[in-house]
């Protein structure tokens, strides 16, 4: 699926073709404090066709636990985060987030990892009373 996504203030903009079956949710406690949010959802893109026709994102490198590193590329202006890949110059894919890509609705995610770390109440957000208008 060919997909394309912005940064919130527009500067950064991507092209990208998917996968639609190799979404996922990752629980782990990085994401939840790199995205703000309760977990992060995403989906690889192979490097062939990633494109960037527009921005330049700023570079942060993610060193896990396990002394594995990843580069983290996000907006320098308004802080989205466009993508993660392996801490080299040509990476094979780039992880994109999808919450950023206009194709967000049609890309449900498919599998969940890092569950142990998964918060229980963003699990099923479906029985929270929901208000119209916020
Ligand atoms: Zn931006
Ligand atoms: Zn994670």
């Amino acid at each position: 699926m060919k997909v394309n996504g912005s940064c919130h203030c527009g500067q950064i903009t991507y092209e990208a073709d998917v996968d639609p079956e190799r979404v996922g949710i990752c629980n782990c406690t990085d994401c939840q404090v790199l995205t703000g949010s309760a977990f992060r959802v995403s989906v690889p893109a192979p490097a062939a066709a990633f494109r960037l026709p527009t921005g330049h994102p700023k570079i942060y490198v993610k060193t896990a636990d396990s002394g594995v590193k990843r580069r983290h590329s996000f907006c320098p202006n308004c802080g989205t985060p466009v993508s993660a890949s392996a801490d080299v110059d040509d990476p094979p894919s780039y992880s994109l987030r999808v919450g950023c890509l206009a194709q967000r609705a049609q890309l449900p995610p498919k599998r969940r990892i890092w569950c142990k770390s998964a918060l229980v109440w963003a699990q099923n957000v479906s029985s929270i009373p929901g208000i119209e208008g916020q």
